[in-house]
């Protein structure tokens, strides 16, 4: 199978700091992919570069086979990247579906102007399908029965999953997954894989940062690891687990010598 996504080298400084350090990385189109390491090397500031939120010192970054580092965050989740962030960010005072339409409504092609302009019949019937989008997003996170609440009214983990549910409104081809299973209990976490693994079957390649490894050796085709910003393993499951680089930067070296 092609990749969807490709790093080519990809670096970014922050003052002396080298967050990402020359990282090359592919993720192949259909896949479930795991993103591992230590706190602070350099994973959430990945899907930053990724989605546009920072720009690469050097290196580039492909999707679908299209040049997009240097694109606006607006301009790369137009081309089917969609993401989620660690710390939840959602509309408390909005309801389940409202949070859910917000991530639609960059699918309308009327924007905020057509919607001015445009025969009302028109914009009525989007809303309509905006709103059929919306439930079917929350369908495959199994939220349709919170639709109507307001989002702060929901568990930590179900606000995770509406998270989720928002960035698939945005129809994309690519889900970034920033620690979706933090916080959550055994049940909230097996609950998650089998929806990461339902929105994979939808055809959506799925990347993703987690620290559970349970939950990453179970559910990944692949893992990429990362330490100080360096890439330092990559291959299936069973590979990087028995990588004593990996054994190293997760317990030290005693535990990766047997001792
Ligand atoms: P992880 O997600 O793997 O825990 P991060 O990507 O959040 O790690 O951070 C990697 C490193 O980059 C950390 O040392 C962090 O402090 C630093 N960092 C991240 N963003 C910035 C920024 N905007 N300015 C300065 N340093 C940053
Ligand atoms: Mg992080």
């Amino acid at each position: 199978m092609a990749s969807i996504l490709n790093l080519n080298k990809v670096t970014i400084r922050f003052g002396g700091l080298v967050a990402v350090d020359k990282v090359d990385l592919a993720v192949e189109e259909g896949s479930i992919q795991a993103l591992i390491g230590p706190n602070g090397a350099g994973k959430s500031t990945l899907f930053n570069l990724i989605t546009g939120i920072y720009t690469p010192t050097e290196g580039e970054i492909s999707f679908g086979g299209g040049l997009i580092s240097g694109k606006s965050t607006h301009q790369i989740a137009a081309l089917g990247i969609g993401r989620t962030f660690q710390n939840i960010r959602l509309f408390n005072e909005l309801s389940v579906l409202e949070n859910v339409l917000i991530g639609a409504h960059t699918q309308g092609s009327w924007g905020l102007l057509g919607a001015i302009l445009a025969p009302t019949r028109l914009v009525q019937k989007q809303e309509v399908e905006l709103v059929r989008l919306a439930m079917q997003c929350l369908e495959h996170v199994d939220l349709v029965a919170k639709a109507g609440e307001l989002a702060s009214n929901l568990s930590y983990g179900q606000q995770r999953r509406l998270e989720i549910a928002r960035a698939l409104a945005l129809k994309p081809r690519i889900i970034l997954l920033d620690e979706p299973a933090a916080g959550m209990n055994p049940f909230e976490k097996q609950a998650l894989m089998e929806i990461v693994q339902k929105i994979r079957a939808t055809g959506i390649t799925v990347f993703l940062v987690e620290h559970d490894m349970k939950f990453v050796m179970g559910i990944s085709d692949r893992i990429t690891v990362l330490d100080y910003g360096v890439k330092i393993a990559d291959g299936r499951p069973e590979e990087v687990r028995a990588n004593p680089k990996v054994i190293e930067a997760y317990l030290g070296k005693a535990a990766a010598a047997g001792h």
